[in-house]
């Protein structure tokens, strides 16, 4: 059974936006063909979306900070040591914002096709950019149990931005034990240069995700 997983296609990720990707408006309506299309079949379709209290630890506002400064998160969970190294974001998604708002034709579609729609995000104290959990792996959203439950074993992941959470839903799938593959057509990132783009490659196919 199939999945396509349409991740974070908000009005603050496309071009208006506080956190726009650029050109990411040019894969909405690819996208809603690639879910409206017969011959997919899809069994199942899900929207997913960065969902966060307006204090949410991944704001370079949160910390005073300038947006992008580097930052290095601690694990909200005692015992818990690690330490990850981020980027503070501009403010972006705020739970009930018109920028954490699907793209007004995404809404439309899912309105249309009734699909569940996951947030993430919301934890003020953690940073997310898999659909699965947040970054630590401790916290984790429905979207296992939903898959689980409706026998999907085959997932395919597309929406923005490619190379944060496209990537870190499609790995996050993957280890799961989906059957994995990123549409590369149907997703835009802020990466444009070829080194950077062979990492991410060289890391997905590490993470036995397909490319297509
Ligand atoms: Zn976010």
């Amino acid at each position: 059974m199939r999945a396509l997983i349409v991740v974070d296609v908000q009005n603050d990720f496309l071009p208006g936006g506080s956190l726009a990707v650029p050109h990411g408006d040019e894969i909405v309506k690819p996208v809603i063909d690639l879910i409206e299309d017969p011959t997919e079949k899809w069994d199942q379709v899900v929207m997913t979306r960065d969902w966060h209290p307006h204090n949410h630890i991944s704001f370079a506002k949160s910390h005073n900070l300038a947006d992008f400064s580097p930052i290095t998160y601690v694990s909200p969970v005692e015992g818990d040591d690690r330490k990850i190294e981020g980027t503070l974001f501009p403010v972006h998604c705020v739970e009930g914002t018109r920028g954490s708002q699907l793209a007004p034709e995404m809404l439309e579609e899912q309105k249309k096709i009734g699909c569940l729609i996951v947030s993430k995000g919301y934890l003020q104290d953690r940073e997310y950019f898999s659909a699965f959990n947040d970054i630590w792996d401790h916290h984790k959203t429905e979207l296992n149990n939903y898959l689980h439950c409706h026998g999907i074993d085959e997932v395919y992941v597309v929406g923005l931005a490619f190379e944060y959470c496209v990537k870190s839903t499609a790995i996050s799938a993957s280890k799961l034990g989906y059957k994995t593959t990123i549409l590369q057509k149907y997703s835009k990132g802020f990466l444009s240069d070829e080194k950077s783009m062979q990492e991410l490659k060289q890391e997905l196919a590490e993470n036995n995700v397909q490319l297509a």
